[in-house]
């Protein structure tokens, strides 16, 4: 394999390079390093091992005066280097990062936050040129003090000395501060402010071990926090959030308690520790004090680190992991001005801590998840954003691309980069509305962007089409929902403009080109065209949208079409289910649907695992968890018809037979089996006929661990070149930079 890195940081100059080099050498390893305007690209190629070795080595032995500040890798095919060699940079070595991702507090800032004869010792805000934040203090460029968030604070002597002496670590540090001149903390509670500074933090530590539910000004935003081990209190949140199931994040004090916990990998361990401390979903360990309610329908805990230091003096002083989750009412942007986070005291929390230094923009925890030996990006936000996505080829204009409507990102992008903005969220709503907005202007000042083509999504009812069709006018572009997943895991994974793949598309929910709801899609494309030559054989959504948040619906709605009695299958009221099936009977408000999401569903509600959900596939979800403790290898069977159909008929009929004699966990885990086998069916036809052997898989539903495992290894044992994504998300949050690519080369 080939595994590709891009570096930023302190690294030009550094004597980094010949590091790499030295490192590539000894491990064995062939490729590149190169110095480019963004930062340091370095290809290795060798086997796995070699490579998670040197990935390893690359951020535990780097030179001492370097600083990695960001570092995304992905693994690729090999490109068959024959030596490693220092490539001669393009240009000249200057950096041209204009704006930076938010830094994980450093090692040195840390040992000062906790040496009593430290200046800043226990001081929330301390920093330097190496960590702390950036994007989320920025207010315009160049990234200067008075450009930022810091602006009202005049440094101390002291400070300032350190801001103006090239040899100190705090030479320019932006955000540089003290408990002197810098920002502090307060905290309210319903008698409003109770106390500032460390007597603050006590007073949290006390309330988190009374059980006690807080808001905790972070960067990008307000965090819920409570003790995660008191299934008490995360019941509390989850009646005060309006949120039922969906598992809460948690943070830890550190790797070795996270290790108490859950088990960690190797590639897990570099995700948690890597400067980035995006959320990473593990496996929980049995038999811990973590409160059950963390995480109520699933084996897996969503754990990160601190990555302030206002988090590690509240992780260190009350000892126990903390549920983090982000602070805001159902489906709102998250909160991050002050006044909000304490006038929801008494509503949702008991009280608010609060600080003075302001938050220029939004920016949520991201989320990732190792699978089939890859990371693979739920949600890239916050120590990603705004960190161009590096093509390997260059626009031909400048495009602003402006997401969907779900977990919505927007980019802009000129030349061969595609700044992805960070995590907006669902657009359904006033707040979430002003974010996209505020997003979309934001992006374009702070890359200078004027497009030439504004890209958007084909679904006429979105927010992000209308508001693209109002503004820009001659200039949009629309794309198909599927075509852009498409295009963004081709573009991730280094496809040249022209080659043709095989794109299976499997998600919840899209827009087709026949005015239908699409989401279980093969398509050959490439950048600008494609055809579907498989699809899901269509049918009814009774409902439309509710039957997402209730599967029962297309539960009757699949067995009403096998002339099935739903009745006898699902537990859901009676008269509901009377009322769906005359839906479904007369067609009334149900549209049709080849969604592989809501087929998933559907499997989940007949086997009375999910009939309703409280979250968005949970679902599908929990049909997987379920199937992952089942070693089954057989398989139902999908009719893969030659009108290009995939007739999901017989896997149904022979599910509702298997429902007798098998267990649901055995059913499940046939249910994925037969998913797998008709990816290579559908690939393999596509092949014969056509020649094409790249694989592009994206959508939702590759999310799936069990789905990815099983058919990346058999991809390969047949000759496919399969690719999925490790650079953006494969849900939704992902389609920004197919739909930059596509506006860029059309
Ligand atoms: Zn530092
Ligand atoms: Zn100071
Ligand atoms: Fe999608």
């Amino acid at each position: 394999m080939r595994l590709k890195l891009f570096i930023t940081g302190l690294v030009q100059g550094v004597g980094f390079r010949p590091f790499v080099y030295r490192l590539a050498k000894e491990l064995g390893l062939k490729g590149y390093v190169l110095n480019s305007e963004t930062g340091v690209i370095v290809e290795v190629e060798g086997d796995d091992s070699r490579l998670k070795e040197f990935l390893l080595r690359i951020q535990n032995e780097k030179p001492p005066a370097s600083r990695i500040f960001s570092l995304e890798y992905k693994f690729l095919e090999p490109a068959g280097y024959t030596d490693f060699e220092i490539k001669k940079s393009k240009k000249s070595g200057e950096l041209k990062v204009s704006v930076l991702p938010d830094l994980a507090t450093c090692e040195e800032c840390l040992k000062e936050l906790f040496d009593p004869n430290n200046r800043r010792f226990r001081y929330p805000f301390i920093n330097c040129t190496n960590c702390g934040p950036r994007f989320t203090i920025i207010l315009s460029l160049p990234y200067d003090r008075p450009n930022t968030t810091m602006r009202k604070f005049k440094m101390c002597p002291e400070c300032y000395r350190e801001y103006t002496d090239p040899s100190d670590r705090r030479f320019h540090a932006q955000p540089n501060a003290c408990p002197v001149c810098g920002p502090h903390v307060e905290l309210y509670t319903e008698k409003g402010k109770v106390a500032e500074g460390d007597e603050a933090l006590k007073l949290v530590v006390d309330m988190l071990k009374q059980g006690k539910i807080l808001s905790v000004k972070g960067l990008g935003g307000f965090h819920l926090i409570c003790d995660a081990t008191n299934e008490e209190t995360v019941k509390e949140l989850r009646r005060r959030k309006r949120r039922e199931e969906k598992p809460f994040a948690v943070m830890f004090r550190d790797i070795n308690q996270v290790r108490e916990y859950a088990e960690v990998s190797e590639l897990e361990e570099i995700a948690l520790s890597s400067v980035e401390t995006p959320i990473v979903i593990l496996d929980r360990k049995n038999g811990t004090d973590l409160a059950p309610s963390v995480s109520p329908d699933t084996d897996t805990v969503g754990a990160f680190l601190p990555y302030t230091p206002l988090h590690h003096l509240i992780l260190r002083d009350f000892g126990k992991p903390i549920v983090a989750t982000s602070c805001n009412l159902t489906d709102e942007p998250m909160v991050v001005e002050n006044s909000e986070a304490v006038s929801l005291i008494g509503e949702l929390t008991d009280g608010a801590l609060v600080h003075n230094r302001d938050i220029a923009r939004r920016c949520d925890d991201s989320v990732v998840t190792v699978m089939a030996g890859k990371v693979v990006p739920i949600r890239r936000s916050r120590g990603y954003a705004p960190l161009p996505v590096l093509l390997p080829f260059s626009l031909k204009r400048s495009v602003l691309a402006l997401g969907v409507h779900m977990k919505c990102t927007v980019a802009v992008a000129k030349d061969e980069k595609v700044y992805l903005s960070q995590h907006i969220g669902d657009v359904d709503n006033l707040k979430a509305e002003e974010f996209f907005k505020e997003t979309v202007e934001d992006f374009l000042r702070l890359f200078d962007v004027e497009p030439e083509v504004v890209v958007c999504d084909r679904h006429p009812g979105y927010f992000s089409t209308k508001f693209g069709e109002k503004l820009f006018g001659e200039r949009l572009r629309k794309v198909y929902h599927h075509h852009a997943h498409v295009i963004s895991v081709m573009a991730e994974n280094e496809i040249l403009p022209g080659e043709k793949v095989i794109g299976l598309a499997f998600d919840g929910t899209g827009y087709g080109a026949d005015g239908t709801i699409w989401g279980g899609e093969v398509l050959v494309a490439d950048y600008l065209c494609f055809d579907r030559v498989f699809h899901l054989l269509p049918f009814k959504l009774p409902g439309g949208d509710r039957a997402v948040k209730e599967p029962y619906r297309v539960a009757v709605s699949l067995l009403e079409e096998l002339g099935v009695n739903p009745d006898t299958v699902l537990g859901t009221d009676k008269k509901k289910i009377l009322f769906v099936r005359e839906m479904v009977r007369k067609g009334v408000n149900s549209p049709l649907s080849s969604s592989m999401g809501r087929l998933f569903d559907a499997v989940s509600a007949i086997l009375g695992l999910k009939e309703v959900v409280s979250y968005h596939a949970q679902g599908a979800i929990v049909l997987e968890q379920v199937a992952g403790k089942s070693g089954f290898e057989g398989s139902y069977r999908f009719e893969v018809l030659d009108d290009g159909n995939i007739d999901w008929r017989p896997v149904i009929e022979e599910i509702l037979r298997d429902k007798s004699k098998l267990s649901v966990s055995d059913i499940a885990m046939k249910f994925h089996n037969a998913v797998v086998n008709l990816c290579l069916t559908v690939a393999d036809r596509v092949r014969e006929e056509k020649g094409i052997n790249t694989v592009a898989m994206s959508g939702g539903v590759f999310q799936n661990r069990i789905l990815v495992e099983k058919l990346l290894p058999s991809f390969v044992e047949r000759g496919f070149k399969p690719l999925i994504h490790q650079i953006v998300p494969p849900n939704d949050g992902g389609i920004s930079l197919g739909q930059a690519v596509y506006g860029g080369l059309c």
